[in-house]
């Protein structure tokens, strides 16, 4: 019988004991959040995540800007760097065209940076220091642990490179004892190499990708991917309806690891106040 790994089920639970424990705390975390232009996208996921960090107690301050010049987004950041009432910082991306990504990244303390974007944070995460660890590869590992605890010895391919979900779901798995293949747009034979993972994670950004004959029996698998099809569904990486049966455990899309990012990011909060004010809970 396959396992439907249920993100938003999990992504409650999570919230819900989160809630429990800053209940406990002398004063609310606090997140701010960045965000510049005009994408509705964006504008939504903000949204979200200010909704979800209310729910469970944590205080958020949007800086909302049509256009800002990268000095004035470097001085932002500079400012609430500094600011001890602040415990996390996130800035939403993209950024529009003329802001340049990676030196705003770079210019967020390390300690306030809750999506683990941070190089400082990429790196300690490569040699096994404790570090933010970016939301969504975190929310797919609590998953995968959904289906199995030991994941010693497995071996694991993610399918996508990228800063955010790819590499850094690679370490992840690499600290669990995966054996781990990491394949892109130029890998040969990722059918082929997509039979020999016991855990598939699919972070691709094109719909059903994944068939269901690229499917080890047995194997775990990951969707990350969230693709809008034309009749306007959301849609996976992954062939869902036709890789279920050959899956052990599967997450749907939605309703998987999406729910979770912003669950992880919650917590990820959580423990910049932690770091911040020395409080532990
Ligand atoms: P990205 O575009 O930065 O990276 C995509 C990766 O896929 C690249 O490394 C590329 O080499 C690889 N790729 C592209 N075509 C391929 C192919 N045919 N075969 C093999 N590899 C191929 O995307 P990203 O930011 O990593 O996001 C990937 C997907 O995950 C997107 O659909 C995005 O919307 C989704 N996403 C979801 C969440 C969530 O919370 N659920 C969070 C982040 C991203």
């Amino acid at each position: 019988m396959t396992l439907l790994l249920n993100g938003f089920e999990l992504a409650g639970q999570c919230r819900a004991s989160l809630a429990e424990k800053i209940k406990t705390l002398p004063r609310a975390p606090k997140l701010a959040v960045v965000l510049v232009g005009s994408d509705p996208a964006s504008a939504v996921y903000v949204k979200n995540k200010e909704k979800a960090a209310g729910e469970v107690g944590i205080e958020s301050a949007v800086y909302r800007f049509e256009t800002i010049t990268q000095t004035e987004l470097l001085s932002l950041i500079a400012r609430l760097n500094a600011d001890n009432e602040i415990d996390g910082i996130l800035v939403q991306l993209p950024l529009p065209d003329g802001i340049n990504e990676k030196e705003i990244l770079q210019a967020i303390d390390p300690a306030k940076d809750v999506d683990g974007f941070h190089p400082l944070n990429l790196g300690k995460l490569m040699i096994g220091e404790p570090a933010p660890i970016a939301c969504t590869p975190k929310g797919c590992l609590k998953l995968i642990h959904q289906a199995k605890q030991d994941l010693s010895g497995l071996n694991a391919v993610v399918i996508g490179r990228s800063v955010i979900v790819g590499k850094p779901m690679a370490q992840l798995l690499l600290k669990e004892n995966c054996t781990v293949t990491m394949a892109h747009s130029k890998t040969q034979n990722l059918p082929e190499l997509c039979r020999s993972a016991d855990i598939l994670v699919a972070a691709v950004g094109k719909p059903k990708t994944v068939k269901a004959d690229w499917i080890k029996k047995g194997a775990i698998v990951i969707d990350v991917g969230i693709n809008r099809l034309e009749n306007g569904k959301l849609c996976g990486d992954v062939d869902f309806e036709n890789c279920f049966d050959k899956c052990s455990a599967i997450t749907p899309v939605p309703r998987g690891v999406g729910p979770m990012t912003i669950a992880m990011l919650l917590e990820n909060t959580a423990e910049a106040f932690c770091r911040h004010t020395g409080i532990d809970f």
